[in-house]
């Protein structure tokens, strides 16, 4: 198949025109020959589309070789240009080859015409590409010079630099000359020669394609900034020599150093829900970071404005300690209140003179600003649940310019700190809610102590004149008895909460006596058993005495306690097993029924104080929710421990292990 070929052809006779196309044809070519004359058709041909070749006959009266290899210079256009005349002086044909031909052919020898145009669309090619790559190269130069990365080229043996970026420059305020007579030594203060040369000696083994890794850089001014330097080996090169590519990593180890505060400051803010410590807490870790002192400013009830604050400079502390005694008047301190009130964070680089003194509330505030050097703050609203809480202050002694990235993190901080004052606040609020019911119980069951044991008293002592006499009627000695039994009842109650009082306020006294566990459990069931009328109590006890030491009194009331509460929560009756175990050194009293159980989520919380299962509830099985959290800690106290087994619907196990005295001789 023939060869397209797009042949511009400048010739004026017609007939060598063809003579030329069809040396073309017959040299294989497919051609499409445009003829032009003239420079204008030339022009317009040129215009309209692009040529694989320019074949030029030599003498011609309009138009000539010369002006036809301007017009392609004209348009840099690198065609291949060929003279086909019929005569031609040598020199003349040299003149043309110089000014842009590239070869010239005989008319009267046209078969050379074909390898001459395949030859010079080769060349043309070639140029084609060669420039192309210089054009590449010469723009990867210029970009690698012009990179803000600083790239230096440097001896592998004395490690002096070769060459050197111009972004090298810059950064470093150094010319290229001072540079080149240097090595990465000078520039880099922490580094020395053998440690540079053993970071790099597997680069130079073929280990590794590349060294990465993290040092610092000094200017010419003396300041210093991070970088990252990568390092390559050139091995091919005589001699060898390493690439390094160092990048100033201020704004990374500054975004690390941003990322690591508020991580640091999140910790530290979950650390404690004490309200004065987030404080102290806060204030500090804003030094000397954002600050050079930090003050906190809370709403409090009444509007009073609390002030905490700290200082990075010693002996400043107790400046700022003073000015933490003063509140900020609300219709003075203009910052601290403008931005609680308007939610809005307020900055200024540079404090003037006279807005100290509007802020100050009198001469002694003015003067202790003045002493600690105030020049520049950034206030910013303290919000949590949409409420204001205050505001914090970030001081600073010379005019500090705040980043954005400074504000953005004195925001974070501040929304972080606003959360952790609220909670602390809010935990604040609730200790002291628990403070006034412990308060309140501890008091209730003092103050009914005395009439509930009066009444039962004196009820009970009814009862035996009563009964001594015989001076009543059945009815009436019924209902003394519902009284006693009522005011018995209440009493226990009254104890119970008088024992939750002692456990919170850490004044729950024991005994320390060696009593027969197995003879307690018996009498307590004994006890209980003949009252019980929908309830069978079995009771399975060891064959010798169990002995423990600690309070007989009050493991009785542990006793009583659950088996009490297995009859409780069985309101259809049943079964109860009340079992007493010896094993390994421990005694075991199991109390088991099959009432109501307890529900699976319930079951790590009935030993809390106050409270009591869903199903407790709902069945109106009546309770205050103590019974277990005063024997869980009696228990504890013995240096024992409680568990308990359930499945709600079926009934629940409770067991009780305590250290017994085996060893112990009964008396
Ligand atoms: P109270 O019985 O006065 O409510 P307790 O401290 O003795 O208080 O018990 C706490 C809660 O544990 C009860 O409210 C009840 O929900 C559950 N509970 C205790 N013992 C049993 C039991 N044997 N069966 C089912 N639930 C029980």
């Amino acid at each position: 198949m023939s060869a397209p070929l797009r042949v511009l052809l400048i010739e004026d006779s017609e007939n060598d025109a063809k003579l030329i196309e069809r040396a073309l044809r017959r040299g294989g070519f497919d051609p499409t020959v445009e003829r032009v004359y003239t420079p204008q058709s030339m022009t317009e041909a040129l215009d309209r589309q692009s040529w694989d070749v320019v074949i030029s006959d030599y003498v011609m009266p309009g138009f000539s070789v010369p002006a036809a290899l301007a017009m392609l210079k004209v348009r840099e256009l690198d065609l291949p240009f060929i003279i086909v005349s019929g005569a031609i002086v040598e020199q003349t044909a040299v003149d043309a080859m110089r000014s842009g031909a590239h070869d010239y052919v005989m008319k009267d020898n046209l078969t050379r015409l074909v390898p001459a145009i395949e030859r010079e669309i080769a060349e043309a090619a070639n140029r084609k590409q060669r420039k192309l790559a210089e054009v590449i190269s010469a723009r990867l130069v210029r970009i690698l010079d012009n990179a803000q990365d600083e790239i230096y080229i440097f001896d592998a043996d004395s490690l002096r630099f070769i060459q050197v970026n111009r972004g090298a420059c810059l950064n470093l305020g150094y010319s290229q000359n001072e540079l080149t007579a240097f090595t990465p030594l000078d520039l880099q203060p922490a580094m020395t020669d053998e440690k540079l040369r053993t970071l790099l000696a597997p680069l130079v083994t073929g280990e590794r394609e590349q060294v990465i890794f993290e040092t610092a850089h000094r200017r010419k001014d003396g300041s210093i900034y991070p970088v990252e330097t990568k390092y390559y080996c050139s091995n091919n090169e005589h001699p060898v020599v390493y690439v390094a590519i160092a990048q100033n990593i201020t704004e990374r180890k500054q975004h690390e150093a941003a990322l690591h505060f508020i991580a640091e400051a999140s910790s530290v803010l979950a650390g404690t829900l004490d309200y004065d410590l987030t404080f102290q807490n806060l204030a500090r870790l804003a030094i000397p970071y954002l600050a050079d002192v930090c003050i906190i400013d809370t709403l409090e009830e009444e509007r009073v404005i609390r002030r905490i604050a700290a200082h990075m400079n010693v002996t400043k502390e107790t400046l700022a300690q003073r000015l933490q005694e003063i509140s900020p008047d609300p219709s003075r301190s203009r910052p601290v209140v403008k931005v609680i009130q308007s939610g809005q964070p307020e900055m200024r680089e540079n404090v003037p003179d006279e807005l100290l003194e509007a802020i100050a509330r009198d001469n002694e505030h003015i003067e202790l600003l003045r002493s600690l050097g105030y020049r520049s703050h950034l206030v910013l609203p303290l919000v949590a649940r949409d409420h204001p809480l205050g505001a914090i202050s970030f001081i600073s002694m010379e005019s500090r310019h705040y980043t954005p990235r400074d504000i953005v993190l004195a925001e974070e901080l501040a929304r972080r700190a606003a959360v952790a004052i609220d909670n602390a606040q809010l935990y604040r609020e609730a200790q002291q809610a628990l403070e006034i019911r412990d308060h309140f119980l501890s008091i209730a069951a003092h103050e009914l102590k005395t009439p509930i044991t009066a009444l039962l008293g004196h009820a009970q002592l009814l009862q035996q004149r009563l009964q001594r006499t015989g001076l009543f009627q059945d009815r009436e000695y019924r209902m003394l008895e519902v009284i006693t039994e009522q005011a018995l009842r209440l009493s226990s109650m009254v104890e119970v909460l008088l024992d939750a009082t002692r456990i919170r306020s850490g004044t729950l006294a024991m005994q320390s006596t060696i009593f027969d566990l197995a003879r307690l459990v018996q009498r307590v069931v004994g006890e209980i058993e003949p009252g019980l009328e929908q309830h069978i109590l079995h009771l399975s006890l060891p064959n010798s005495p169990l002995l423990i030491r600690g309070d007989e009194m009050r493991m009785e009331q542990v006793i009583q306690n659950l088996v009490q509460n297995a009859i409780k929560y069985s309101p259809e009756g049943g079964e109860i097993d009340v079992r007493l175990e010896a094993n390994d050194g421990r005694a075991c009293i199991s109390v088991t029924d099959q009432g109501i159980g307890i529900p699976a989520h319930a079951l790590t919380e009935i030993f809390r104080q106050f409270y009591r299962a869903d199903n407790a509830n709902t069945l109106h099985i009546s309770g205050m929710g103590l019974g277990l959290y005063v024997v869980s800690e009696i228990v504890t106290l013995h240096s024992g421990s409680i568990d308990v087994q359930s499945i709600e619907g079926e009934g629940s196990t409770f067991r009780v292990y305590l250290p017994t005295l085996e060893s112990v001789p009964l008396n």
